[in-house]
């Protein structure tokens, strides 16, 4: 069985990208596997640490402890998301200890963001998180631009943001990243907001995105390694399909299924009601959105 190095290698040749599902609570886990399976897609169960501490997935050691009931290697592996450098609310933290802690519980992979960090302090951060991941002989994903939407507050206008391309990942800035930090995966910002977070935005229907898929392209040609899209809930489903042909190897889901989940618990208090809403987004997500129902061959053996 091919790793997650390789898988995401084949992703990029193909065009047939992995998603990667976020799982705020625990019970989401199941469902989320088995939708993937039903697809006989593949793809990754996902956590970030902002998931322990504002939402109920617990940390890195319950997340694992529960994928470890449901995995399913041919059709799912676990990644550690976005351990940031300085969180969402400017606070210093460990990543490095939380990150050594994800890969000795056996995570696949992992991410370390120091996207708020100067482009030369988040290329340090990133080259310690490397080194470890390498070590241990997984992949690691970073992340280079600005991609809003975790901070707390309402998101400054959209359409400001993109026609400006403020904060969108710079061509010589990520071929300089990816040559001196020797990351696996890059997360960019081509457009892409992360789901609201805080509260009273946490349940608004998150903004519908844009790519600008002619910088994606000249950042795929500049890095020529897997690049991935976070927030890819709600940006329309034309953009992100482009976006697996110009790049992009690996698409994060959050906002999607966290409602879904929170939505049908509220409505119906029963976790197993919002546990089956959530396996039908993510089936709906995997075979309607993102096209990849029976795609598992091809994404093991990196040939149509
Ligand atoms: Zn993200």
């Amino acid at each position: 069985m091919p790793n997650l190095g390789v898988i995401l290698q084949n992703s990029l040749r193909t065009g047939v990208a992995v998603p990667a599902f976020n799982v705020p609570y625990l019970p989401m886990i199941e469902p989320v596997i088995r939708a993937v399976i039903d697809q006989n897609a593949f793809a990754l169960i996902e956590t970030a640490r902002l998931e322990w501490y504002k939402f109920e997935a617990g940390g890195p050691q319950e997340v694992a402890q529960e994928f470890g009931c449901w995995q399913s290697p041919d059709h799912v592996r676990l990644h550690l998301d976005h351990i940031p450098v300085i969180d969402e609310d400017g606070q210093q933290v460990d990543y490095l200890s939380i990150i050594r802690q994800a890969i000795d519980l056996g995570y696949h992979s992992v991410m370390v963001d120091g996207s708020r960090l100067p482009l030369e302090e988040n290329i340090n951060a990133t080259k310690r998180v490397v080194q470890l991941a390498h070590a241990a002989g997984i992949p690691c994903e970073a992340e280079l631009g600005v991609i809003r939407g975790h901070e707390a507050g309402p998101l400054p206008s959209y359409e400001e943001l993109f026609s400006s391309g403020a904060g969108f990942t710079k061509i010589e800035e990520a071929r300089r990243f990816v040559t001196e930090t020797s990351c696996d995966w890059l997360s960019v910002a081509i457009g892409n907001v992360h789901g609201a977070i805080s509260k009273g935005y946490k349940d608004q229907k998150k903004v519908s995105a844009r790519l600008d898929l002619n910088h994606l392209k000249a950042l795929s040609s500049a890095t020529s390694i897997p690049l991935v899209l976070h927030g890819g809930s709600g940006i329309p489903q034309e953009y992100v399909l482009a976006s697996f042909k110009k790049g992009i190897a690996k698409i994060n889901i959050a906002t999607e299924i966290r409602q879904a989940y929170e939505s049908a618990l509220e409505e119906t208090g029963s976790v197993s009601t919002a546990q089956e809403a959530v396996f039908q987004r993510t089936a709906w997500l995997v075979g309607d959105y993102l096209g990849l129902k029976d795609t598992q061959p091809i994404i093991m053996k990196g040939q149509v």
